[in-house]
C-alpha cells in the first residue's frame, strides 16, 4: 500500500467524521419528524399577548405531552380585533391546523394587560372579547376543540372563559 500524507489522512478522518455526523443529524431529525407526527394529537395552538409576565401562567396552561404553536402579539387577541385584522389570525390558524393537524386551540387574555390599558379598556372588556373571538373560531373551525382562559397576571392563575 501507498504511504499517505499525514495531513490527507487527516483530510480523509475529517471527512469520514463529518459523513457520521451528517448521517447522525439527518437520522435524528426523520426521527423526530416520525416522533411528532405519531404525536400529532399534541400540538395546540395558543394564542397569548406578548407580556412575558404571563410565560409561567402560559405554560401552566398546556398539558406535559403538548406542543404550542405560539401566536403571540401584544394585547392578545385585541390586536386582532382592532381595524378587522381577524382574517390575519384565520390564516395563522387555518395555516397552522393545515400542517400539524391541531385540533386544540387557546385563546388567552390576561388581567394589567397594557395594550387594553392603553385603549382605556378593563376585564370586561377582555372577558368580551374572548367570548366573542372564541364564537367566531368556533363557526370557522368547527373541528377545533377551542378554550379561553383570562389570566391574573398577578397570581399567574387562569380562569376558563365560557
Ligand atoms: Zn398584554
Amino acid at each position: 500500500m501507498k504511504k499517505v500524507p499525514s495531513f490527507q489522512r487527516l483530510n480523509i478522518l475529517i471527512n469520514l467524521w463529518v459523513t457520521v455526523l451528517l448521517i447522525a443529524v439527518i437520522l435524528n431529525g426523520t426521527q423526530g419528524q416520525v416522533y411528532a407526527g405519531e404525536k400529532g394529537d399534541g400540538y395546540v395552538i395558543l394564542v397569548r399577548c406578548a407580556d412575558p409576565r404571563i410565560n409561567d401562567a402560559c405554560m401552566q396552561l398546556l398539558n406535559p405531552e403538548e406542543q404550542a404553536a405560539v401566536i403571540s402579539n401584544t394585547g392578545s387577541i385585541k390586536y386582532f380585533l382592532l381595524e378587522d385584522k381577524l382574517p390575519d389570525l384565520y390564516e395563522q390558524v387555518r395555516l397552522l391546523v393545515h400542517k400539524f393537524g391541531v385540533k386544540k386551540l387557546i385563546l388567552t387574555n390576561h388581567t394589567h394587560c397594557g395594550f387594553y390599558k392603553r385603549l382605556s379598556l378593563g376585564n370586561e372588556a377582555e372577558l368580551a372579547d374572548l367570548r366573542a373571538v372564541k364564537r367566531k373560531l368556533f363557526g370557522t373551525f368547527p373541528e377545533v376543540e377551542i378554550k379561553s382562559y383570562l389570566i391574573d397576571t398577578e397570581t399567574s392563575i387562569s380562569v376558563p372563559v365560557e
